[in-house]
């Protein structure tokens, strides 16, 4: 098929996400053939460097050859099969691997398809924990504002982007918002704010969900590990579970292997996916203690009444297996923070420029402010222009130009990538003035 007939079926045909139907319509898409490390490949034979992370989940790089290979022999014995009254070898394995990883305490794994529904699950089990454990006044949940934790509804009641829920308020459950912090100073507030509400009405609060030291979708706002901390030990005080939702910030991220290590925290719940799957399927597992699961001990009518057709699934799974143990044989921890203080180095560089706000990092993750907007804003569209011309893809969220490549680029794929997103910011705030 041409690349101008992929372009025709996909006007008349797909319905693509978070796409202006004016975009889609009028604008020339990229059509992207193949992909191979840290580069995704046009039909027309141009190379773009990935800084997206193909939506923040391409941590090894595309198509892995370990990955490939893993894939193909779970495709050859076994594809797909129930988690019900069965079990097997890739999701069982996976589960104690992933408690190894995982902050200490967490030893249950629930596997499911997407961070959204990871988050759901977390939202179900904290819910349905408290209901048949002599605690059911406690059903409320509370959030951050400018939080992001998915596109279901569960998933979007406990969100804090307005840009993202404004059409749905109706269909959502309550949950009590903190103020949106955006800006370093006003973290502290949040949290004292959050801490208030918690010793007033905390009796009532099943759950606190936050993104551990970093809103992704809520423009890469960047908060502190004391404040984490500080979190952390209100909502154990107040007798209510702590959900961290890493879906984005798991494995290395954010230079420690969770973000919640950062604030030598565990969580009561941890939802992940993204990075999990080695950016390969959609795959994903919420993380919970034992003091949780046995609080589901008994029969029938006791059980997590949660589950998704293709829970645990053998080819995810044993995926997932293979993504740990390369993390372990490429050192990829390590990879983060050595690429991490680049990037540090990189937003240093940019500080006091005219027209960039809040240059900032962590581990790997990059991200800089080209004015206010929000998300319908469109300078960083401009940047994401300059930036193809130059080679490298990526994705602003309105006006919050951010860098979420692979941890396993080499050290000059990661210097013409950011030489490439210097000359783009350089262009669009010259041409603005
Ligand atoms: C992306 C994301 C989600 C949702 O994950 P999907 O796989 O897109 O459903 C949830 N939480 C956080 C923090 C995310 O970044």
């Amino acid at each position: 098929m041409s690349r101008q007939q992929v372009i025709d079926l996909d006007r008349r045909h797909v319905w693509r996400p978070y796409t202006a139907v004016r975009t889609q319509q009028q604008e020339e898409p990229l059509v992207i053939e193949r992909a191979e490390g840290a580069y995704l490949i046009e039909a027309d034979g141009r190379r773009f460097l990935d800084a997206n992370g193909s939506w923040w989940a391409n941590n090894l790089g595309h198509s892995h050859p370990r990955v490939v290979a893993a894939l193909k022999a779970q495709a050859e014995r076994l594809m797909h099969c129930s988690l019900g009254v069965i079990t097997h070898a890739p999701a069982a394995e996976l589960a104690a691997e992933l408690v190894r990883f995982a902050p200490p305490g967490l030893g249950r794994v629930f596997f499911s398809d997407n961070g959204s529904t990871a988050v759901e699950v977390a939202i179900k089990m904290a819910y349905q924990y408290f209901r048949q454990n002599g605690a059911p006044e406690r059903r409320r949940f509370v959030s951050l504002g400018g939080a992001f934790h998915g596109d279901t509804l569960g998933a979007m009641s406990v969100s804090g982007v307005d840009a993202f829920r404004q059409h749905f308020g109706d269909l959502l459950f309550e949950v009590w918002h903190t103020p949106k912090a955006g800006a370093d100073e006003a973290w502290r507030d949040a949290i004292d704010a959050l801490q208030q509400h918690l010793q007033h009405a905390g009796s009532d609060v099943a759950a606190v969900i936050v993104e551990p030291l970093v809103q992704g979708a809520g423009g890469m706002q960047i908060w502190p590990a004391a404040l984490l901390r500080a979190l952390a030990d209100s909502t154990r005080a107040a007798g209510s579970l702590l959900i961290a939702d890493e879906v984005f910030t798991g494995m290395g991220r954010t230079g420690m292997p969770w973000a919640c290590m950062h604030a030598g925290i565990t969580p009561d719940l941890l939802c992940t996916a993204k990075w999990l799957s080695g950016g390969a399927l959609p795959f994903a597992a919420t993380l919970a203690t034992e003091r949780l699961y046995q609080g589901f001990a008994g029969g029938s009518e006791r059980a997590l009444l949660h589950g998704h057709t293709f829970t645990g699934n053998p080819l995810g799974a044993a995926v997932a297996l293979e993504v740990l143990r390369i993390y372990a044989d490429e050192d990829l921890l390590t990879r983060a923070q050595t690429h991490g203080a680049k990037l540090r180095h990189f937003a240093a560089s940019l500080q006091g420029q005219p027209g960039l706000q809040r240059p900032r990092s962590l581990g790997m993750i990059f991200a800089v402010d080209l004015g206010g907007g929000g998300y319908h804003a469109k300078d960083g569209w401009r940047v994401h222009q300059e930036a193809l011309k130059r080679g490298v893809y990526l994705r602003p969220l309105g006006n919050v130009v951010y860098l979420v490549p692979p941890l396993v680029l080499t050290d000059t794929e990661l210097e013409t990538m950011l030489t490439a997103v210097a000359e783009s910011l350089s262009v669009v705030r010259t041409a603005r003035g």
